[in-house]
């Protein structure tokens, strides 16, 4: 087998195997290191889940190098939430103020509602105590097609997007309806 060199730092072995060429493991720990995480465990293969830990919050989370590597914003989705809600509400306090059960009233209004780690709909008395911080993105269902999404108040705020985009599945099927109307409608396909 071929030993290539890092195609980084030119010192150590790529860590792709089949002798293709990539960076060695200590400049692959290096990335996530940049992107304010802690890489965890040994490195098995560019496209395998990596656990990490974040440095300024230390929640944990997984995502494997394939997805990182032209990646430049920060990877703990908590802190990105988080800071984005504190510039939010220092720009723009009367936009921004929200508390729990601000984000539970966002939540039933883009069609959601909210469901526990095995994919269960919470009972509507449990939903705002569940809700952590503001800023923290939360697990829910479309109430329509059923579709499990993930709801950040901090995105809907920070957008401007219609609610009919919030449900992932809802606009797809919405997206595809409207293409099959305008290429059938100019007779394309
Ligand atoms: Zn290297
Ligand atoms: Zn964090
Ligand atoms: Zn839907």
């Amino acid at each position: 087998m071929t030993v290539r060199p890092c195609s980084r730092c030119g010192k150590n072995e790529s860590a792709n195997r089949k002798g293709k060429p990539g960076r060695c493991v200590e400049c692959i720990d290096a990335i996530y290191r940049a992107l304010k995480v802690d890489p965890e465990g040994t490195f098995v293969s560019p496209g395998a889940p990596r656990n990490y830990r974040c440095q300024t919050c230390g929640r944990p989370g997984v995502i494997p190098y394939k997805e990182i590597q032209s990646r430049s914003v920060e990877l703990c989705d908590w802190c990105v939430g988080r800071r984005m809600y504190e510039d939010g509400l220092a720009r723009d306090p009367e936009h921004w103020l929200m508390d729990q059960s601000d984000v539970d009233r966002m939540v039933r209004e883009a069609g959601f509602e909210m469901v526990d780690g095995s994919g269960r709909t919470l009972p509507e008395s449990q939903m705002v105590s569940r809700i952590g911080e503001v800023w923290e993105s939360i697990d829910v269902v479309c109430v329509l097609c059923a579709a499990p999404n993930t709801f950040n108040a901090v995105h809907i705020l920070s957008s401007s997007s219609k609610p009919w985009t919030h449900c992932y599945a809802c606009f797809t099927s919405k997206f595809a309806g409207w293409q099959n109307e305008f290429y059938g409608k100019f007779a394309l396909c």
